[in-house]
């Protein structure tokens, strides 16, 4: 029923010169979602707008779904496109899009008609009036509601003349690439996946880090954070994920600090490691999925002992996010379900019973004191022997 969709922007309007470097952007984003969708599409800036026009067969609901992934886009409105011929063949073919897509005609409408060129012999005013007036004669069933019409039927005069009532809502967000690089801490629990989305949401593109604990965290528990990529990947694009060995670190501190204080220790390490290989892909900073209070190590205490090893801005989305509403956008993104397998962490694997809740950086600094012999060596070689895997949609 429809050969074109036009997109909608908001956020990106407002950049001044920049404009046109993140409608590119924009559009560059939706080809590469279309690649995996069936159809012959072309997407065309045109006057401040981006439409997506398909040549022949393609599946709707797929198309949509795919442009539901592609930050920047704030709505999808299937959009019928005609050749200005005179006010009647409007009238006329506005009245038919009327019966295709509302097959029930019981309905109240308002007709928004606006006219982005001006030469056009008849005023917004006049067509709405004209137009309204040819859908009653045509369905007698359907009513004018000037105030809260249930259908609103837009017709926008612009060099073709544009029809729609529907908008689709798009994810929001800018659009990937138009806002530089970080690093994901990505753990197989719910929390980080959705860290990574968010952040990717406003333009920034992923890399991530996994730090795993063979034997002690299993190949199923890896395959799981690759699984988690892929999904996420799905909106950020292509990940490249380092998978660091962390079995001597761990238990190297394991052996040598207070049992209270591992899980913050590591943590620190955890946080050092991956900001070498954020500066190494030129990242402007580290994504974690913390949230105040929800375990020990993640009170405002632990958060600003972990926070104090790093050089680079730490970004937290989820900081202030209740768990729901954190499982409800894992729920969207689709990661919930992956996150929830029962696999080992190496978070969980050394912990403590009563981890310290309320760490002092003195403390903790006194503590890793004893880590000096050998930490250096164990850093460098789990840097050395970190394995790097391109993750990609499927
Ligand atoms: P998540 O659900 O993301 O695992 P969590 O609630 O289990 O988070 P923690 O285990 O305290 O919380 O981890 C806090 C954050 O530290 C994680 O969101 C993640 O960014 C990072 N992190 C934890 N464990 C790892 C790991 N094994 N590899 C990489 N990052 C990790
Ligand atoms: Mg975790």
């Amino acid at each position: 029923m429809y050969k074109s969709f036009l997109i909608k922007y908001a956020e990106i309007a407002i950049k001044g010169k920049n404009r046109y470097l993140f409608e590119d952007a924009l559009v560059h984003n939706i080809e590469y979602q279309l690649k995996n969708v069936e159809g012959d599409f072309h997407v065309r800036k045109e006057n401040g707008r981006i439409y997506v026009d398909a040549e022949g067969e393609y599946d709707f609901d797929e198309t949509v779904e795919a442009l539901q992934r592609v930050f920047g886009i704030v709505g999808i409105c299937p959009v019928v496109l005609l050749e200005d011929e005179g006010f009647d063949k409007l009238a006329e073919e506005v009245v038919s899009y009327v019966d295709r897509v509302y097959p029930d005609k019981n309905f109240t409408f308002k007709v928004d008609a606006r006219r982005a060129r001006k030469n056009y012999p008849m005023t917004s005013m006049e067509i709405n009036a004209a137009v309204g007036e040819k859908i009653l004669e045509a369905y007698p069933q359907t009513k004018v509601d000037v105030h809260k019409p249930q259908v609103m039927i837009h017709i926008e005069i612009r060099p073709l003349i544009n029809i729609y009532s529907t908008e689709i809502p798009g994810p929001g967000g800018m659009p990937l690439g138009t806002a530089g690089r970080a690093m994901l801490l990505l753990s197989g629990g719910i929390d980080s996946p959705v860290a990574g989305y968010m952040i990717s949401k406003r333009g920034v593109t992923l890399e991530a880090t996994y730090f795993h604990a063979p034997p002690y965290t299993s190949e199923r528990a890896k395959q799981k954070v690759i699984d988690l990529a892929k999904k996420v990947a799905r909106y950020s694009g292509p990940i490249k994920l380092r998978v660091v060995n962390f079995t001597d670190i761990q238990l190297y501190i394991h052996e040598k600090c207070p049992h209270d204080e591992l899980t913050i220790i590591m943590r620190r390490y955890m946080m050092k490691i991956a900001e070498h290989f954020a500066e190494e892909g030129k990242c402007l900073g580290l994504i974690t999925g913390e949230s105040i209070g929800q375990v020990a190590s993640q009170t405002m205490q632990s958060l600003a002992v972990t926070n104090e090893v790093c050089h680079m801005p730490v970004y937290r989305p989820l900081i202030a996010m209740d768990k729901q509403d954190i499982v409800s956008i894992a729920e969207k993104i689709d990661t919930y379900e992956t996150s929830i397998l029962p696999y080992e962490d190496c978070c969980t694997i050394f912990v403590a019973k009563h981890p310290v809740t309320k760490p002092s950086l003195k403390h903790i600094q006194i503590s890793e004191r004893h880590l000096d012999e050998k930490i250096d060596e164990l850093m460098k070689t789990a840097i050395e022997t970190t394995e790097t895997i391109l993750v990609d949609a499927e």
